[in-house]
């Protein structure tokens, strides 16, 4: 039987990635400071905050995944200055119209729902991998799940594969040069450099890791479990 993630995992998952994102203001602000404006950090934080506190909010509920990552998209498209703010909400924005996203999702409808999303993204932002973008994180982590589907893989495994892939990914971006977003107008100077909405998008991966390996066991005591990693799998953000 397929593993599931569920609604209120999903849930948790962002959760989670608000958290991290708050974390990681100062750092995502510092790298948007050295290729853009230094305000990455600053758009994202306030951003994941609203969608925290929707999420908390006990009148708002989500019938469904469509709805849950609908509201997300709607938050961050209006919260969010800056050209991050409509692109990840682009992104949750198209994952939420990909079929079968009701209470609860498989590997496969995880993977096409993260697909969707990446098609939505790029199609709204025309940045392909190597232009230095967020999608150098987002393309290789669904191409990850998409083929840890295809060979049969766990649900955990899987998950650890499409973060080490998006971590290459973010890394890749300090070697190459910017070809979209604000980064671009600093041509061969925007390279050694990492770029913050590779980041910050590499932190939606790392997180679903813990929250959303253990398949439908979403509450314990209170507390959500851990996911173990692969020892291969680089545990933060490169701070470099
Ligand atoms: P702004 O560039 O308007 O100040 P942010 O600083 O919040 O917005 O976000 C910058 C990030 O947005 C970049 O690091 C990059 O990853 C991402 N980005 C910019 N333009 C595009 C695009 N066309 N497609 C995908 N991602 C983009
Ligand atoms: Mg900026």
């Amino acid at each position: 039987m397929a593993q599931e993630i569920t609604l209120s995992q999903l849930r948790h998952w962002l959760l989670q990635y608000a958290e991290r994102i708050i974390a990681e203001e100062a750092y995502l602000t510092r790298l948007d400071a050295a290729i853009g404006d230094a305000d990455h950090g600053v758009n994202m934080r306030r951003g994941m905050e609203k969608v925290r506190d929707r999420l908390m909010d006990p009148d708002n509920q989500y019938p469904n995944i469509s709805a849950l990552f609908r509201s997300v998209a709607m938050t961050l498209i209006s919260a969010v200055g800056g050209a991050s703010g409509p692109l990840y909400g682009t992104f949750f924005l198209r994952a939420a119209t990909s079929p079968g996203s009701g209470a609860q999702v498989d590997l496969a409808q995880f993977a096409r729902m993260l697909r969707y999303g990446l098609d939505g993204l790029q199609q709204r932002g025309k940045a392909h991998v190597d232009d230095k973008t967020m999608v150098d994180t987002i393309q290789p982590a669904v191409e990850a799940l998409e083929a840890a589907l295809a060979s049969g893989q766990s649900l955990a495994v899987a998950l650890a594969a499409a973060k080490q892939a998006a971590h290459l990914g973010m890394e890749h971006t300090i070697d190459i040069r910017a070809n979209k977003g604000r980064a671009s107008y600093l041509g061969d100077h925007s390279i050694g450099h990492q770029d913050p909405g590779a980041t910050s998008a590499y932190l939606l991966f790392e997180t679903a890791v813990a929250a959303l390996s253990t398949p439908g066991q979403t509450h314990v005591n209170g507390r959500f479990p851990a996911a173990s990693s692969p020892r291969s799998v680089p545990a933060q953000v490169d701070k470099r």
